[in-house]
């Protein structure tokens, strides 16, 4: 069965808000099993989106449209979609109630215009909205299926899951699940080499690379006639990968992070951290602060910038700067060390570099960036060569110092 969105609203087309809706669909969709071969945006133009009606459900079983459902002129998906089907629009009295009952507890006036998202196709299968005022709507007219539902997306991803999923399940073939593996530390091409056929002769399950900023995502997807068999389809795939990858692959799921990943493994075992950043400036802090729970591991950090602070909050001795300078190895692993010390940590990270766009030399380019790691049992500093601009080097360098972190946690 095949799937269309159009996603109804002119600030769509404006840029003023950016489609998250088709994207949360058609992810949806996917992982049910169905097929999303063409995904519209249109205004609050009703011949416009009659137009993209047309078109839409020419291609596909099913159209989905989000937005255009409230109580304002501009809002007028339902009246086209019930005119294109030859449908008028009628009073639904439960509809009409419920919305009365929302702005009474809420002790609100009820504008007349709110009235309007009570009138709904005649024979439609309303799906209530538990959320907000505009209730969904479905209807099947013409051997197509035409579902509406509302714009904002607190209210339409809750009606989708708990209205239109078990709506859809009749229909549904198969499930489609995947499986997200986050790599650091190679780039897309490295890793396309390393697997090989197992990335160019994949079908079901298939493998595909997205590269990130600094990463790259693996995306194993199976398609099966049960969640199981999807899964256990999946499950040797991930393995092959985390062989041939070996410690690159530092976890699983789209949301997973290096962050969290770190995090997680600290607060696993015990550890405290700290880190002290020159040329990240606090980007690392921020990351790992960025992940809930945090406190339980992360105990402080200091942002070195100059040679004196260096010194003064670290111990880093002048003769090391003198002699090596603030961008040097031995510098990256007298900051990690220091901040050691000083913070009482288990692990501490460094970052020292020259993220640009001056500063660089023939001998120490923009993109050279020590990053250094103390615990108890290691005391190392790596050097890296990164490209791109000021913002990629830094972004880059931070990644760097949780991995190091990640690895010195697991
Ligand atoms: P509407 O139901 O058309 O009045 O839309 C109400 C609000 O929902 C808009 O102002 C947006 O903030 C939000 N919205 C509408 N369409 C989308 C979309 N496709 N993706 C994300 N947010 C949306
Ligand atoms: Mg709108």
């Amino acid at each position: 069965m095949t799937f269309e969105i159009i996603s109804v609203g002119t600030e769509l087309l404006l840029g003023s808000i950016l489609n998250t809706n088709a994207q949360y669909l058609s992810r949806a969709l996917s992982e049910l099993g169905f097929d999303v071969y063409y995904t519209t945006a249109v205004g609050d133009n009703s011949g416009r989106l009659r137009a993209a009606l047309e078109a839409a459900s020419k291609r596909a079983d099913a159209v989905i449209t989000t937005g255009g459902l409230g109580p304002t002129e501009d809002d007028l998906t339902k009246e086209t979609i019930a005119e294109f089907c030859n449908l008028r629009c009628v009073m639904d009295e439960k509809s009409l109630r419920r919305i009365e009952e929302r702005f009474s507890s809420g002790h609100m006036y009820m504008p007349k215009s709110n009235m309007k998202q009570a009138e709904l196709p005649e024979g439609c299968i309303i799906l209530e909205n538990d959320n907000g005022t505009a209730p969904g709507a479905v209807v099947e007219s013409g051997g197509k299926i035409f579902i509406m539902l509302p714009g904002p997306p607190s209210e339409m991803k809750p009606m989708f899951e708990s209205k239109v999923k078990p709506y859809l399940r009749k229909f549904s073939s198969g499930v489609i699940r995947s499986k997200t593996v986050k790599v650091f530390g190679l780039g897309e091409s490295a890793v396309d080499e390393m697997l090989g056929d197992l990335i160019k002769s994949s079908k079901n399950p298939s493998v595909a690379p997205y590269a990130k900023p600094g990463q790259v995502e693996l995306r194993i997807t199976a398609k099966a006639d049960t969640d199981d068999k999807a899964r256990a389809m999946i499950e040797p795939v991930y393995k092959k990968i985390c062989e041939i990858l070996g410690d690159k692959v530092y976890g699983t799921g789209i949301d997973n992070s290096l962050e969290k990943t770190a995090v997680e493994a600290l607060i696993k075992r015990g550890l405290s951290v700290t880190c002290a950043e020159s040329c990240t400036g606090g980007m690392v802090a921020q990351k790992i602060t960025s992940v809930p729970g945090a406190s339980e591991c992360f105990l402080g950090g200091v942002v070195t910038y100059s040679n004196s602070e260096k010194m003064r909050l670290l111990g880093v001795r002048a003769e090391t700067l003198e002699r090596y300078g603030a961008v040097s190895e031995q510098t990256a692993l007298e900051m990690s060390a220091g901040a050691r010390a000083a913070a009482g940590a288990d692990i501490a990270v460094s970052t020292t570099g020259i993220a640009g766009p001056g500063g660089g030399t023939d001998e120490k380019p923009v993109g050279l960036v020590y990053v250094s790691v103390c615990s108890e049992s290691c005391h190392k500093a790596i050097k890296l060569n990164l490209t791109g601009g000021r913002d990629a080097v830094r972004e880059r360098a931070s990644l760097h110092a949780l991995d190091l972190i990640r690895r010195e946690a697991t």
